[in-house]
């Protein structure tokens, strides 16, 4: 039995996953990680993902003997399995895998999110029939995995296809990493979230689902449409500068950009299609595993 966990910036998923990529069995749990130092918070996200295998396991009615893996896909950087710089659960540091194949006693594996939920659609999902690929996966922040003949790209010394940190304005907003102008500050989905509620004086901490409604709504306003345009000439620089130097045969869109594909994708499609590249356009598509993607591809490979 393997289990794939999905540690996200304000949640954590725990599933089931069979051996041919299907969830048998998940549950989710928010995270409150108020007035934690550090150390209380890397013991309360232990805390929570043990009792959510428990959860699962006790739902199917298997003993904790059953598991033979577990996966984590996890924001930040990892290496060597040690998680680095999830600056959304202020982590520096969190060796969440060794901890966990300490408790289990099976090997455990952790892997940046972006990855994980890439390698699922390569293997299961949108990208399946493609051996040249980038997938991209526009959330909080903006994660990448690159595909060459079938393979994922892993450089030697880190995780690599850090597209969100692609400088596309020299001057330009101040992002996580330090860096001005990265391409996450204009084309996350946060960003654009941050956009219409900032310009629209919503309150910060409306729901998905209202928001985009919100859009749908106001489709006709100017100031809308501002917002979306200059949103989607943003999404096709960074693309632009992405196809330029790796030429895939297809780009993947996931993460949160999916849920928001009624206002936004289509424009990307009209736009892309006006803008000049060096090499051959690739295909655009959309990921097909959404939210699951990051806790199926955590327990690929
Ligand atoms: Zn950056």
């Amino acid at each position: 039995m393997q289990i794939g966990v999905d540690l996200g910036g304000s949640h954590v998923g725990v599933g089931i996953v069979s051996e041919n990529g299907k969830i048998v069995v998940k549950k989710e749990q928010d995270l409150i990680i108020k007035d934690k130092n550090e150390q209380e918070i890397k013991q309360y996200i232990e805390d929570v993902i043990i009792y959510n295998i428990s959860d699962v396991l006790r739902t199917v009615g298997s003993p904790m003997c059953l598991i033979e893996k577990i996966g984590i896909a996890s924001p930040g950087k990892v290496r060597d399995n040690v998680i680095k710089e999830i600056f959304n659960l202020n982590i520096k540091e969190f060796a969440l895998a060794k901890d966990l194949e300490e408790h289990y006693g099976v090997p455990v594996t952790a892997r940046n999110d972006a990855k994980c939920a890439g390698i699922a659609e390569k293997q299961y999902g949108a990208l399946k029939d493609y051996s040249d690929a980038v997938f991209l996966c526009l959330g909080t922040g903006i994660g990448g995995a690159t595909f060459y003949n079938g393979n994922l790209v892993e450089p030697k010394r880190s995780e690599g296809s850090e597209y969100g940190h692609m400088i596309i304005n020299k001057n330009g907003n101040l992002c996580k990493c330090g860096n001005k102008g990265c391409f996450e500050t204009y084309c996350s989905m946060k960003a654009f979230k941050t956009s219409v509620i900032e310009s629209f004086n919503l309150n910060e901490n409306v729901e998905s689902k209202e928001l985009l409604q919100f859009v749908l709504d106001n489709l006709e306003n100017e100031k809308m449409n501002e917002i979306i345009d200059n949103y989607i000439d943003n999404l096709v620089l960074g693309i632009s500068n992405i196809v330029n130097i790796i030429e895939p045969e297809v780009i993947c869109l996931g993460g949160g950009f999916v849920y928001f594909k009624e206002v936004l994708y289509s424009k990307l499609l009209n736009k892309i299609d006006e803008a000049q590249y060096t090499f051959n356009v690739p295909k655009l598509v959309l990921g097909k595993l959404n939210n699951d993607a990051g806790m199926i591809g955590a327990v690929c490979l």
